[in-house]
């Protein structure tokens, strides 16, 4: 049967369906896999390569040291069943199959005993991959009950592509053989119909392969090492093409955007200072200086804060927003919820005591007075992310610093600034510490300013992990402490016991009541979760932090943000069932007051993945944010230590942070010094650059709006 032809040259956006050999139900599959077109076909990488085996001439069979396992390939000549015709009562089905197979150079007797189904399965004609031990019979070389597999119509011989055999992400219905043959048939013409948007010198320059020569090489690997400098190109591709969209989008806010250039000496950088209670850490002087600089540029400040639980961003926060405030402009700080909020609005006012700087509380218990803001009789507003509705206006706004505690709202960043020209200076604050190599690809927009440095006099949290077993002990400990005047948390995962794969945990209630019996009688248990009325929520957490209720005992809503100093103590039950970064924010709500007894936190865990092993190594090795972003980044790999959502953001598929860290470092010096000379792609020689730049990184990057 003759193949339809295949196109000497297969354009890039040709869909899959045009292929030989995709038929509605391949189609189908194909698509599952998100290969719509040849050029997802070409960036469907191997997972791996296989060393096979290597099919031998029939002839060369009986070559082979006796017993030796055998593999051949060849197409079957003639089939016979001996034994009955039809299964007779109680003989089942005995008897046996012969088949012959030939090959180039030789045929080879195959027999198989007792197998009559086999008479439905092996027919004349059909291509077969056998295996077994090779027998002499009658002067032919023997397999008797080999394995067998029937060779997918025209699947080419492995044994004849250099030995390694790429393994495909596949799926039901579509294995890695077909995609293998699939891209095969079609890798030479769509590497022809490739162009390479990046310049070529470049990939010269660093002793990189050709582009196409990387795809072909990377699907069809002659040898061993030969993939690695092919994966090492493609990568760079990859990492290249998203330093360049970061590089283009911060020239396009340097060139086209416009913001309030802030007044700044040190007569100010004094006034400022002189409201806080302290002196800075040197992370805040640096971070604060690094923040001064920006905001007396002409152009929108666009940074990330970053710091562990209590490093002291809120007065970094309130520096930037003071600056704002001297300039005779506005500023707002906007929190996630209304608890957060109505936090830093207490705290800020602490510190503006006694100072004319005007500043007013908008949540929905307290919707502060729109009209005075909009007139500008408002310094700083303090609030949730409601302060970005539409319905609220500003006089003449500076400076927005968006508190996002350990979410990132990459929407709410872009609604900030807005679609105009005119925007306001903006800060972006996490307690989740972001690993740096991940910072320079996740958030290279950003500027990036680091607190990895407490403010003195914390006592660090002393950390257990123990067994189930000993729970009673820690809890008895516990209550020594409470005895003493200290407060509690006890953790839970869930709010009614249930686990997503259906054992039971211990559920709030139940395990509230039986501590406040067992361990706490005397004292008071509160408890918190997610499914109590706010009001009632509100009134729990303001006992606990006035002192009158002694041990909270809380699903993970406690985890943003709340701020008891004389908590102590923290026990967390399942803590195998916790992510990394979710165990150090919990853990992050002791330890906050200063020179009090030492902070513990004990992890009951009974962990029965690796993973879940390593994470709890991991909480227990270090108290720093930072060495345990690394760790989860470890754990999980890039794609989901953001969760889904922002890896979806970083299209890469080959590139592997930190592996790839120094080809990371190379391609955003190349980006840096290509968008330097070119500040927007205009050349000519860029337009495919340009236009594959805004067809992968365009929206993710924000880039629409440029040009
Ligand atoms: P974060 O928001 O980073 O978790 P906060 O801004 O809430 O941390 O600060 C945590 C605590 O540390 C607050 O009580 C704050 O007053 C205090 N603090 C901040 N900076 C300093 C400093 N330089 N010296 C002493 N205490 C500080
Ligand atoms: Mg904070």
């Amino acid at each position: 049967m003759a193949e339809p032809q295949q196109p000497d040259v297969l354009p890039p956006t040709t869909p899959v369906a045009d292929l030989p050999g995709v038929g509605p139900q391949r189609l189908k599959l194909l698509h599952r896999l998100g290969l719509v077109s040849v050029a997802d076909l070409l960036r469907h990488y191997p997972l791996r390569y296989e060393q096979y085996a290597g099919a031998t001439p029939i002839v060369e069979l009986e070559a082979l040291p006796k017993d030796a396992v055998g593999a051949t390939r060849g197409t079957v000549e003639k089939v016979r069943w001996v034994g009955p015709q039809v299964p007779l009562r109680g003989r089942g089905n005995k008897g046996r199959f012969e088949a012959t197979l030939q090959d180039d150079t030789g045929t080879l007797l195959l027999t198989w005993f007792n197998a009559a189904y086999l008479r439905d399965k092996l027919h004349p004609g059909q291509v077969l991959d056998v295996q077994g031990k090779v027998k002499s019979f009658q002067n032919y070389p023997q397999m008797v009950n080999p394995k067998w597999s029937v060779v997918e119509d025209g699947t080419p011989d492995p044994g004849k592509e250099g030995g390694l055999v790429p393994v495909y992400p596949a799926t039901d219905g579509l294995p890695s053989a077909v995609i293998a043959k699939l891209i095969g048939d079609s890798l030479d013409a769509a590497v022809r119909g490739l162009e390479d948007p990046i310049p070529a010198e470049l990939a010269e320059h660093h002793g990189m392969p050709k582009l196409a020569d990387a795809f072909r090489t990377i699907h069809r690997p002659t040898h061993a090492d030969d993939h690695k400098a092919a994966r090492r190109r493609l990568a760079f591709n990859e990492l290249l093409l998203l330093q360049l969209g970061i590089a283009l989008k911060r020239a396009h806010v340097r060139h086209r955007l416009r913001a309030p250039e802030l007044p700044f000496d040190d007569a100010i950088d004094q006034r400022i200072r002189q409201r806080f209670p302290f002196p800075m850490t040197g992370a805040q002087d640096r971070a604060v200086g690094e923040i001064a600089g920006d905001l007396q540029r002409p152009f929108p400040m666009n940074r990330l804060l970053h710091g562990d639980v209590g490093a002291g961003k809120t007065v970094v926060a309130l520096y930037a927003m003071l600056m704002a405030v001297v300039a005779q402009k506005q500023a707002a700080l906007m929190a996630p919820t209304e608890l957060l909020a109505e936090q830093h609005f207490a705290s800020i006012r602490r510190m503006l005591e006694g100072s004319d700087v005007r500043i007013e509380l908008f949540t929905a218990n307290q919707p502060g007075d729109r009209d005075v803001l909009r007139g500008g009789g408002i310094d700083i507003a303090v609030g949730t992310h409601a302060l970005l509705s539409e319905s609220v206006a500003f006089h003449d706004l500076a400076v927005a610093v968006v508190d996002e505690q350990h979410r990132f709202g990459v929407r709410q960043r872009a609604a900030l600034r807005g679609e105009n020209e005119d925007c306001p200076h903006t800060l972006v604050m996490t307690a989740t510490p972001i690993p740096r190599t991940l910072s320079l690809t996740l958030f290279g927009d950003l500027d990036v300013s680091t607190l990895d440095e407490l403010p003195p006099g914390r006592t660090p949290v002393t950390n257990r992990v123990v067994v189930p077993l000993q729970a009673d002990e820690v809890y008895a400990y516990a209550a020594t402490r409470v005895q003493r005047g200290e407060q509690a948390y006890v953790v839970v995962p869930t709010i009614d016991g249930e686990g997503a794969s259906g054992q039971p945990l211990k559920s709030v209630n139940e395990h509230a009541a039986l501590l406040a019996e067992r361990f706490f009688a005397g004292h008071t248990v509160g408890v918190v979760h997610g499914r109590l009325k706010p009001e009632e929520r509100q009134r729990v957490m303001d006992d606990f932090r006035a002192g009158g209720v002694d041990v909270l005992v809380a699903t993970t809503v406690i985890e943003v943000g709340v701020d008891v100093p004389n908590a102590t103590v923290m026990v967390i039950e399942h803590a195998e069932r916790f992510g990394l970064a979710q165990l150090h924010q919990l853990r992050g709500r002791i330890g906050r007051g200063t020179n009090q007894r030492r902070p513990l936190c004990v992890f009951i865990a009974e962990p029965t993945t690796e993973d879940a092993t390593k994470r709890l190594d991991a909480i227990a090795s270090t108290n720093d944010g930072f060495k345990i972003a690394e760790h989860d980044l470890a754990i999980r790999g890039m794609g989901d230590f953001f969760g889904t959502r922002q890896a979806g953001a970083v299209p890469l598929r080959l590139a592997r942070i930190p592996e790839d860290l120094d080809l990371l470092k190379l391609a955003q010096r190349d980006a840096e010094a290509m968008v330097g000379a070119d500040p927007s792609l205009t050349d000519s020689k860029h337009a495919l650059l340009r236009r594959v730049l805004m067809h992968q990184h365009g929206e993710t990057l924000g880039l629409i709006d440029i040009g």
